[in-house]
């Protein structure tokens, strides 16, 4: 594919100890040869053998900009099947941003973001679903996000939605060929079987769907809304969860000013824990912020941890909380095990139907329950990734679906005994969709959306 030169700083704009500037093109030798001068001051780039490494300086005419490494990557065998030259040179924004001027001054253009990434997918180094991983890998904000998209980088996404579509286009051919030639090609006893590779299908599908609620789970982490009374352990709570080994991933400042997002690793679960300045300032939540912004915050969780001090009664503040969490997805801590108590969990069981576990933040008792009790709620007690695929990624669960709906059309079709070009129709259907995944029969606006979406030098 000819196309022009482009260059971007690769690495972030901070001053760090090296910079990493990418240039990617047919020109990308030349360009450089212009600005590179050896160390003896007489190695041209372009005469040197490709995945190699060279000590010399950049110089814009006779003027040193700075002492680089220079790597070459010679295409087909590079990240965009193109000839590539990364330039490590000394970290400081200013001789990082003179470096890529000189190179823009020479010949390259300016990249736009993801257009390293898109460059793979459109010369075929990769298919959509791995160059959306990358950017997912970019992104990710907990271990197995990372491992997820690491898997996915590596194609297994793309694997499976390889074997579904061409078994729908072999049934779509042996269908067309048969209305094309009755006489040589029966269709009897044909319905039987494309029911069952409609099952199969349907089932694969299905699963890569529910996979995606697990995936958005694994990719953002789980909301999160810790509930109790002043006292009764909510910070020494959190204090736990993010003690020594569990540090907190990320500490982002929320939309509005008294909201905190903390991600906190429990075990292999990613808790994304809503804060509140009243949670943070251990005061009372339904005293200070009322029971309406609990409600709210409550509305929005995927869980919600209720924290009580078992050694005190309950009042009505408690039954508040019991109403307002008693259609969610909750669990309830009776906190202070380690002193004596006056609250049973098995009356507390009973009055709320929740889950009950004895914990006490103070000495760390019951977290380790608390986070078997997650993966239980949420992954059905497991959560591997040695041969699970999870969706992440909304445009490719919304593919998913709506091919997932055309192969259940199909199955109606067969059962209402239709004839079997009115279903083709809905399998080729089923078979674009999923094609838009990985990046076959996808319109360049898609194509250029998506990209869009990357960082500068991705
Ligand atoms: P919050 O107002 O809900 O955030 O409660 P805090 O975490 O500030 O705890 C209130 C008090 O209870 C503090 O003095 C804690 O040391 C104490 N506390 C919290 N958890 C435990 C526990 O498991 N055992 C004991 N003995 N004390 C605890």
């Amino acid at each position: 594919m000819k196309s022009d030169t482009i260059a971007a700083i690769a690495t972030a704009v901070n001053n760090a100890g090296i910079s990493v500037i990418r240039i990617s093109g047919e020109e990308s030798l030349s360009i450089v040869d212009k600005i590179y001068k050896s160390k003896s001051g007489i190695k041209r780039l372009s005469d040197m053998p490709s995945h190699t490494i060279h000590y010399g300086f950049i110089q814009d005419n006779e003027i040193v900009i700075d002492e680089v490494m220079v790597l070459i990557m010679r295409g087909p065998k590079s990240y965009t099947k193109e000839d590539i030259i990364e330039i490590d040179c000394h970290g400081g924004i200013v001789v990082t941003k003179k470096i890529l001027e000189t190179i823009l001054k020479n010949g390259a253009r300016i990249a736009e973001p993801g257009e390293f990434t898109k460059r793979a997918f459109l010369n075929g180094r990769i298919d959509l679903s791995q160059a959306e991983a990358v950017s997912d890998i970019i992104n990710a904000k907990n271990d197995f996000a990372l491992k997820n998209s690491l898997n996915q980088l590596k194609g297994n996404v793309l694997e499976k939605i390889k074997i579904i579509r061409n078994s729908i286009i072999h049934d779509l051919a042996f269908i067309e060929a048969a209305l094309d030639d009755p006489e040589h090609i029966s269709l009897d006893h044909f319905d039987q079987e494309l029911m069952d590779h409609m099952n199969e299908n349907i089932a694969e599908l299905s699963k890569l769907l529910k996979s995606a609620d697990n995936g958005r789970l694994i990719k953002e982490g789980i909301k999160t809304v810790i509930l109790g009374k002043p006292n009764a352990g909510k910070s020494s709570l959190l204090n736990v969860l993010v003690g020594t080994e569990r540090a907190i991933v990320t500490d982002i400042a929320g939309t509005t000013r008294d909201t905190l997002e903390e991600t906190i690793q429990l075990g292999n679960i990613c808790l994304n824990i809503i804060d509140t300045a009243g949670i943070r300032n251990t005061e009372d939540i339904v005293e200070k912020i009322g029971v309406n912004k609990a409600k709210t915050m409550a509305e929005d969780a995927d869980l919600i941890i209720y924290v009580i001090d078992a050694t005190t009664k309950l009042d009505e503040n408690d039954m508040e909380i019991i109403d307002l969490i008693k259609d969610k997805k909750a669990i309830i801590l009776l906190n202070k095990s380690d002193l004596d108590t006056v609250i049973d969990s098995k009356e507390i069981e009973s009055i709320t139907g929740k889950s009950v576990i004895d914990i006490s933040a103070k000495e760390n008792i019951g977290i380790d329950k608390l986070e078997a009790w997650i993966t239980d709620m949420f992954f059905q007690g497991k959560l591997s990734f040695n041969d699970e695929i999870y969706i992440t990624n909304i445009r490719q669960k919304e593919a998913i679906s709506d091919s997932l709906s055309s192969l259940q059309m199909v199955m109606r079709s067969i059962e209402d005994g239709m004839p079997e070009d009115f279903y083709s129709i809905d399998l080729m259907h089923a078979y674009e969709t999923l094609g838009t995944i990985i990046g076959e029969a996808v319109d360049e606006d898609l194509v250029n959306t998506i990209f869009r979406e990357f960082c500068m030098g991705k």
